[in-house]
């Protein structure tokens, strides 16, 4: 039996910097393209590649592998994507009880790999769509050359862009209370958002600490009236309408931010709160920019799919999830892209024989 590789790998993560060992699931099978430039690795053929390991990428794989288009799938960092990030998930059908987020794809990933799915752990890092051949460098030294990509990247957490939120990386400030929140237990903290990640960040920080302060830019939320109620009906959250965050404080990590109030208005005030964690749920950005030189995207980023279908504007190319969903973005909606984009693959591949 051949040994997996292990490799090391470290990453940022809600800017706190993890180190963790991961399995290459697969063995690469690679070899060196020329002898002078030992990190290139000769190119690799496949049918249909799959980048990314989310719901839209496993359901994408599960597809592509039962219409024997023995697709190879590549994970990226986030293995399992977003839902892995979360507790409960209680809107995916097919789970009556609810289900948390990381057992959720773990059951993904499994009937990928139950219909012979090849997944492996690698970043896309750069791509040429250029010509009838579609090739991606996987970490910067591995080249797959496929018929087909579907390309299922996903979205990644904003930051508001303080100088704060980097100098208290790992020293109070978070993207994922799901990940960080343990850290807090009985504490004071503050959520940053308005929409249904913000609602769900409170509900469940308020679980766990003193007092959450919601703050919202505007005077309604966004999310979805589920997730309202659930802010409305907790103890422990504080909702600060119409306030704007202005910078985090504190001598050996976050002790409090300063906030504006009612901002450009006769009301305008200056208000600060004493806070020991601030966790960030303001949306997400599409990880569209490695495809971007040949992916046509809309201003956001989100890659631009013919509507009703998820092709490209590069043939032979698919996108599926929410890199090409401002919308929806749901689970649900993800795995149903993935589905159309394996079929559109599959399409596409018999057309070319
Ligand atoms: P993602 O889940 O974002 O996965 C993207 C994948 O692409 C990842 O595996 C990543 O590693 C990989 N990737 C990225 N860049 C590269 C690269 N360069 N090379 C290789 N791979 C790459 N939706 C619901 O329906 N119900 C919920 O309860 C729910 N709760 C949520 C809670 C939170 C906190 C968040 C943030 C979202 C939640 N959502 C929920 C939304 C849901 O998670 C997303 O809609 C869904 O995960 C999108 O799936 P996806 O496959 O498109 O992308
Ligand atoms: P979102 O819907 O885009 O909401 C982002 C929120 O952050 C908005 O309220 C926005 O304010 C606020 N915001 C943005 N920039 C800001 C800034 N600079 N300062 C202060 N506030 C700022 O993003 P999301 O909440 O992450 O949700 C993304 C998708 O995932 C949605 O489709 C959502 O339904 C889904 N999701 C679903 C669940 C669930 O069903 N359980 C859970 C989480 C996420 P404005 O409202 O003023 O624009």
């Amino acid at each position: 039996m051949q040994e997996y590789k292990k490799i090391k790998v470290e990453y940022i993560c809600n800017l706190k910097l993890r180190k963790t060992d991961m399995d290459i699931f697969k063995p690469l099978n690679l070899q060196k393209d020329t002898p002078n430039v030992p990190n290139i690795v000769k190119i690799e053929k496949v049918r249909c590649l799959i980048i990314g390991s989310g719901p839209a990428g496993y359901t994408a794989a599960i597809y592509a592998s039962r219409a024997n288009l023995n697709p190879v799938l590549y994970t990226g960092l986030e293995m399992g994507g977003q839902l892995t990030t979360t507790t409960d998930v209680d809107n995916y059908p097919g789970y009556p009880d609810g289900i948390t987020g990381p057992k959720m794809m773990e059951d993904f990933k499994r009937q990928a790999e139950r219909f012979g799915t090849d997944i492996r752990f690698g970043i896309a890092t750069a791509v040429d769509f250029s010509g009838k051949n579609h090739t991606v460098t996987f970490d910067d030294n591995k080249i797959i050359e496929a018929d087909a990509v579907i390309i299922a990247t996903g979205a990644t957490a904003k930051y508001l862009g303080l100088e704060s939120e980097t100098k208290y990386a790992g020293m109070g400030v978070s993207a994922c209370a799901t990940c960080d929140g343990f850290f807090y237990r009985g504490k004071d903290v503050a959520v940053v958002g308005g929409g249904d990640t913000a609602a769900e960040e409170a509900t469940y920080l308020a679980g766990l600490c003193r007092k959450v302060y919601l703050i919202v830019r505007r005077d309604v939320l966004r999310a979805s009236k589920p997730m309202q109620n659930k802010v409305f009906k907790s103890g422990n959250i504080e909702i600060l309408w119409e306030h704007q965050m202005v910078d985090l404080f504190g001598e050996n990590g976050v002790e409090g931010a300063t906030l504006i109030k009612k901002k450009g208005t006769d009301d305008e005030e200056t208000i600060k709160i004493k806070i020991d964690g601030f966790f960030l749920a303001i949306g997400h950005t599409p990880n569209s920019v490695v495809f971007k030189q040949y992916i046509e995207t809309d201003q956001v980023g989100y890659i631009k799919t013919v509507p009703g279908t998820s092709k490209t504007n590069i043939e032979g190319v698919f996108a599926a999830g929410d890199v090409q969903d401002p919308h929806y973005r749901q689970a649900v909606t993800a795995a149903g892209s993935g589905c159309m984009a394996a079929i559109d693959a599959e399409r596409y591949l018999s057309e070319l024989k």
